[in-house]
């Protein structure tokens, strides 16, 4: 089935090209912290930056949604008790919504508040720390978590299959030989590398990789998708891109 050229949330074409250069070369974990309190907003914010971590911040809920739908962030600390909608609550919504279903979630609580774990193991919360906490306690939280999601702590090391990708170095080896490898090819490469076995579709693959608040058309997916089965030829890896008919693309170790 051909897929009919639709431009993403009726936004007139704006073609984007090139890299997108908050992005292109990220190989940071990016984490967005949700906390009414500024200084604990901030303190947080400056541990993340100091471990080689980009920190987004909002101040209640409403912002997050927005701050999410700009940039889908790696991971999300997510205060218990925010002003309007609860963490609770916005963890909710966060599971119901494609863009945000798969976002680790570490809720931060304060003592008296761990006797609703069960509401937030329900709501699809990973993991808690209770405050006040050490930041490298939090730290050790976020990437015993990441790498449980991600496959990936931080050090930005991802292998499956012959590939690996070292993310410091922004390079790509299948077995030992060293894949040159387009800005596009790469991040696209690096969210199927980290998210292996899932059908993603054509729009979902442009939220992930390219950004919610880039306006791309759904064929230029599978221009880089084809690239990038390209770029894998060599090394007889090109089947790890998998066509999903009618639903998209998938990523798999097993060919
Ligand atoms: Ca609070």
């Amino acid at each position: 089935m051909d897929h009919p050229v639709s431009l993403r949330r009726n936004i007139p074409a704006l073609q984007y090209h090139g890299q997108n250069p908050t992005d292109s070369a990220r190989v940071h974990k990016r984490i967005l912290i949700v906390e009414d309190e500024t200084s604990i907003r901030e303190m947080i914010a400056f541990a993340l930056r100091k471990a080689d971590m980009e920190a987004m911040q909002a101040a209640d809920a409403r912002a997050a949604q927005l701050a999410i739908s700009e940039q889908v962030p790696d991971l999300i600390l997510l205060d218990w008790m925010l002003p309007g909608m609860s963490g609770l609550e916005l963890a909710r919504r966060l599971r119901k919504e494609e863009l945000s279903r798969e976002i680790p979630i570490i809720m931060l609580t304060a003592r008296g508040e761990e006797m609703d774990r069960v509401n937030g193991l329900e709501a699809g919360v990973d993991d808690y720390v209770v405050k006040p906490f050490s930041t490298r306690e939090l730290l050790a939280r976020i990437k015993a978590v990441l790498r449980r999601t991600h496959g990936d702590d931080g050090d930005g090391v991802v292998e499956l299959g012959q590939l690996r990708i070292d993310g410091p170095a922004h390079r790509v080896f299948a077995g030992d030989n060293a894949v040159t490898i387009g800005p596009t090819e790469y991040r696209l490469l690096h969210f199927f590398m980290t998210h292996p076995e899932r059908v993603y579709s054509r729009a979902q693959l442009l939220d992930h990789v390219w950004g919610g608040s880039v306006y791309v058309e759904e064929r230029t997916v599978d221009v880089h998708i084809r690239r990038l089965r390209k770029t894998l030829e060599p090394w007889k890896l090109e089947d790890m891109v998998q066509t999903v008919r009618g639903s998209g693309y998938r990523f798999s170790a097993s060919i």
